[in-house]
């Protein structure tokens, strides 16, 4: 589906940034790329930033106009580095991502057309395009480089296609982001820990049992928000058990 999406430069100047954007749509699963008129290329500095990504390259089709670029396609997205040159239907880059993907998902094609780095695309270009699309940079400084602007909106596309497939976007690590509920160190052991803990502080001098100043009651709070988990609570009560060893004297012994 993504390969129904190309990516079309306008009279890019420099080569380096036509190999960054073809390493930026690769990065993200692109690979169409289509150059209006470049400047120059092929070229050793595009090849040199492409890195890994001279298949997009090698792949690229030269042609001399825009609209030699945009046949067949179903939808064309122009990208504008100034918010609103020309009153037009706008998009940003998160509802270009979506709509690239909800269209090509259905059979169309699709382009996205970027502008040269000095002067962008000329009104007459963007009045091709059935949208234009702006990210919404700093408005006193609001010109990416090409090739970023390339990646914000291959990112976006590769989100919206992730979830179109129903594939997760973040690579999920069991016991760090979601601890089963079974896995959860039960209430009675939680108990039996903040006994042990409060010993150990007593122990050490950090508890003064005359003048606990709801310590206790703190420290109960804090590990309530931890969802500690069994293996965790070992570790705590090994902790504990140490501190314990070491107050009384016995680590000394022990290492004797
Ligand atoms: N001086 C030009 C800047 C062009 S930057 C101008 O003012 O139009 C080169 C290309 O990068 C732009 O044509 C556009 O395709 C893309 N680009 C840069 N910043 C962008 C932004 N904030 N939103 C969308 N596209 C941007």
């Amino acid at each position: 589906m993504l390969e129904n999406i190309r990516v079309v430069l306008v009279n890019t100047s420099h080569p380096g940034n036509i190999g960054g954007a073809a390493r930026a749509m690769k990065n993200m699963g692109l690979s169409r790329l289509v150059l209006v008129d470049p400047l120059d290329f092929p070229s050793h500095e595009a090849d040199a930033r492409a890195s890994g990504a001279s298949d997009v390259l090698e792949g690229a089709q030269v042609v001399g106009t825009l609209e030699e670029a945009l046949v067949g396609c179903n939808l064309v997205l122009g990208t504008s580095a100034r918010d609103r040159r020309i009153p037009w239907p706008l998009l940003d880059p998160r509802e270009c991502g979506q709509k690239s993907v909800e269209e090509a998902g259905q059979g169309g094609q699709i382009a996205l057309v970027f502008g040269r780095e000095y002067a962008g695309l000329t009104n007459e270009e963007l009045q091709r395009c059935h949208y234009h699309v702006h990210i919404p940079s700093n408005p006193d400084f609001s010109s990416l480089n090409l090739a970023a602007a390339v990646q914000v909106l291959s990112y976006e596309v590769r989100m919206a296609w992730l979830a179109a497939e129903g594939q997760p976007s973040k690579v999920e690590k069991q016991e760090v982001n979601s601890v089963r509920s079974a896995d959860l160190a039960t209430a009675d052991e939680m108990e039996s820990y903040f006994g042990h803990l409060e010993q150990t502080l007593v122990a050490i001098g950090f508890l003064n049992p005359e003048q606990p100043k709801h310590l206790m009651a703190r420290l109960r709070r804090l590990y309530g928000r931890s969802s500690v988990n069994r293996s965790e609570m070992s570790i705590l009560r090994g902790i504990l058990t140490e501190t314990q060893k070491v107050a009384r004297g016995d680590a000394h012994k022990r290492k004797d």
